[in-house]
Formats: C-alpha cells, sequence, structure tokens
C-alpha cells in the first residue's frame, strides 16, 4: 500500500461485496460483519430500501449547498427530531463534525445565554472518551494514541472519570457551558456507566446552568435496544449528536439534535458544511429514520442482545473471557489475559473464521454485528469465538 497512508492497521481482509449482515472478499471468502462499520452498518450492507432510496435521488437531485434549500431538508429535520423526542436539528456529515458543532453551540450559548465572560467557557468530558479526531476534538481526548503530537491543543476542556458524577460535580464551575459525555463508551470497550450517572450528570447540569451534551453517534439509532441509549436512563439530553447508522452505510450524515432555543444561537454565517444536509444525505436519512419509526429493530437489538449476553457470559464463566459488557447488540469482551491472546490476535483469529470484529484497547474486542442478523448468523459468530478462544 505505497500510496496510502498508514493512518490505519486494518485485518487482512480485502472486501468486494457486501450484503446484509455478509461480507466476501477478492478470494471469494464470505465473513460474517460483526463491526458492522462502528455502528454506520445498523441495517446492514446494502439495505434495499435504503439503497433505492439513495437511487431515487440520485436520479433527481444530490447537492444543492445550504445557499439554497432544497425539498427533503425540512422533511428530515422533521422526521429526525419526531424519532428523538427532540425540537431542532444542525445537518453535518461526519460525527467529529456533530461533536464540533455541539462545541461551538455549546459555547456561543454559553457567552449569549449563561452570560459566561468572553473566553471563559469551559466544558467537562469524560477519562477514555472517544468523540472523533479533529484537532479540537483530541483535545479533549486523553488516549495517547489520539493526542500525542497533534498540539498545541485546544485550550477549555477538564477530563474528569468517566462514570463518576462526584468527579464531574468537582470540575463543574460559573464558567460550564456544558459537559459532554458518551452514554456508553463506544471506542473505549463498551464502557456502560452506573445507572445513576445520567440521571446525577442531569441533575448537576441543570443545576449549574449547563448544557447536558451525550455523543450518541454510536450508540444510537437502535444499536442499545433504543432509540437512544438516553432512553435506558429517562435522561433527556440538551443537545444529542447523531451520525455512522444515519448515512445508513451509504453516505456520511450526521447531525446535532436538541433543544431549539440553543441551536438558535447559530446565526446565518456563524456555522455550517457544504455537503450537510445535502438531499442525498436527507433521502438516505428519511429512509434510516422509516426504519426505526416502528421500533421493531430496536426491539430486535434488546432481543438479539439478550442471546449476545448470555453466550458472552457463559465465555465469562468458562474462563475464556475475563469480563463481558453488554447492552442493546453491543458487547465489549475482554479476553481472559492466561489465554495470552491480545484482541487483535483475537480478531484475526476470527476473521480466519469468518467473522470480522474489531479489538480496543489490550485484550478487548468489540461485537456489533447489524441489527438485522438472523439469530442462526448470531449464533454462528458466537460459536466461532468459542471455538477461536477455547483453541489458544
Ligand atoms: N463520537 C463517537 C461516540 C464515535 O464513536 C465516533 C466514531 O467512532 C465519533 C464521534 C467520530 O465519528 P466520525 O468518525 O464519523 O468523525
Amino acid at each position: 500500500m505505497r500510496h496510502l497512508a498508514p493512518n490505519y492497521q486494518p485485518l487482512d481482509v480485502v472486501l468486494t461485496a457486501g450484503e446484509g449482515a455478509w461480507v466476501s472478499d477478492t478470494a471469494g471468502r464470505h465473513y460474517l460483519d460483526c463491526l458492522a462499520g462502528y455502528s454506520a452498518l445498523n441495517f446492514g450492507h446494502r439495505h434495499p430500501a435504503l439503497v433505492a432510496a439513495a437511487q431515487r435521488q440520485l436520479e433527481r437531485l444530490t447537492l444543492t449547498s445550504r445557499a439554497f434549500t432544497h425539498d427533503l431538508l425540512e422533511p428530515f429535520a422533521h422526521a429526525v427530531t419526531d424519532l428523538t423526542g427532540t425540537e431542532m436539528l444542525l445537518p453535518m456529515n461526519t460525527g467529529a463534525e456533530a461533536v464540533e458543532t455541539a462545541i461551538k453551540a455549546a459555547r456561543k450559548w454559553g457567552y449569549e445565554v449563561k452570560g459566561v465572560p468572553a473566553g471563559r467557557a469551559s466544558i467537562v468530558v469524560a477519562s477514555g472518551a472517544f468523540h472523533g479526531r479533529t484537532t479540537t476534538i483530541v483535545s479533549m481526548s486523553d488516549d495517547p494514541q489520539a493526542r500525542d503530537g497533534f498540539g498545541p491543543y485546544t485550550p477549555g476542556f477538564r477530563i474528569v472519570p468517566y462514570g463518576d458524577a462526584d468527579a464531574a460535580a468537582r470540575a463543574i464551575d460559573e464558567t460550564t457551558v456544558a459537559v459532554i459525555v458518551e452514554p456508553v463508551q463506544g471506542e473505549s470497550g463498551v464502557i456502560v456507566p452506573p445507572d445513576t450517572y445520567l440521571p446525577r450528570l442531569r441533575r448537576l447540569c441543570d443545576d449549574a446552568g449547563s448544557l447536558l451534551v451525550l455523543d450518541e453517534i454510536q450508540s444510537g439509532l437502535g444499536r442499545a435496544g433504543s432509540t437512544l441509549a438516553q432512553d435506558l436512563t429517562g435522561v433527556r439530553a440538551d443537545l444529542t449528536t447523531l451520525g455512522k447508522a444515519l448515512g445508513g452505510g451509504i453516505v456520511p450524515v450526521s447531525a446535532v439534535v436538541g433543544r431549539g432555543d440553543v441551536l438558535d444561537v447559530l446565526t446565518p454565517g456563524t456555522h455550517g458544511s457544504t455537503f450537510g444536509g445535502n438531499p442525498l444525505a436527507c433521502a438516505v436519512g428519511l429512509a434510516v429514520v422509516d426504519l426505526l419509526r416502528p421500533g421493531t429493530l430496536q426491539a430486535r437489538a434488546r432481543e438479539l442482545g439478550r442471546m449476545l449476553r448470555d453466550r458472552t457470559d457463559a465465555m465469562v464463566a468458562d474462563g475464556l473471557l475475563a469480563r463481558a459488557r453488554t447492552v442493546g447488540l453491543w458487547a465489549g469482551l475482554d479476553v481472559e489475559s492466561s489465554l495470552g491472546l491480545t484482541g487483535r490476535q483475537t480478531c484475526e483469529l476470527l476473521a480466519d473464521a469468518g467473522v470480522l470484529a474489531k479489538d480496543t484497547h489490550g485484550r478487548t474486542i468489540r461485537l456489533a454485528p447489524p441489527l438485522i442478523i438472523d439469530e442462526d448468523d448470531l449464533d454462528l459468530a458466537m460459536t466461532r469465538l468459542r471455538e477461536v478462544l477455547l483453541s489458544a
């Protein structure tokens, strides 16, 4: 790969086709995709309704820029806010852009509405978080790999331990415009905080007059067994970032949804994106909302999630996994250290066995199969994982 920058170290498979939960490589081998594009492929590869929506739109109109509007922009905003029980949407493309948008909205709201002195806005964030790769976002990260070598860093972030509401309370002061966390930390290895964490953050933000911003770019849109992971806690964020699955695995689509009075601070000229909210993105996004509206995929994630939990808990009981963390159809699995396998090696062996998954820090692997996966296929993935671990 002489012409490709080395910023990824992919598994040794070269994919060429995909359908549903399955992909195949250039050698004609088939793999069950249990990463699903980090949850961008929640509906599987080439879902017929999403492909049809994209194809229809390709024949009509693909890009206007926001210098003009188009006939799907307001329907898209309406559909997503309706699905998520929010008031207003600001469309972007990638997840990182949605997070940047939330940061900018929170800071501007902090200066204009909360009355924070100019240049003093602080944002409380969590250790182990992953919110993207821009220079400002790596400034809120404590992962040396993501951060080192990219300074000078954007000031204004206070990093506190994830899951520890007392630590957040100590970090919040009169300059705090927002607390930004993932309801479940995805890249960190599917870390589920204590049940009381988000409700306590909500109260802390209310008391301090700060915004609660939840990054649901990976946890949202069905993955956690609910439309948003925050739904599981009864907490409503002031702003929520969405991405990945919003583009149906076809186009990059992201958004910030939330309180109208907060997003209202982003007046004409203050923020934007050439491609944000383009007609093709809106057509696919509308079809994504159509898939999620009935709630059957969320229910399916809960139902298959029980199987995922039972099967991975059994691997813990059998000494193959040190820990299994699951929520919805999403698992972070720590391989038992006595097996002598890193997460990477486990994923390589799994790929040889026809299952694609992704390692994260050290001995952890992550499973996030498409929500449309068959029970038999999930059973197959679990059997293959067990065999790989048993053979170590
Ligand atoms: N936020 C979360 C929680 C994520 O998991 C990710 C990507 O993994 C991002 C933000 C960044 O999204 P993107 O890679 O589309 O910029």
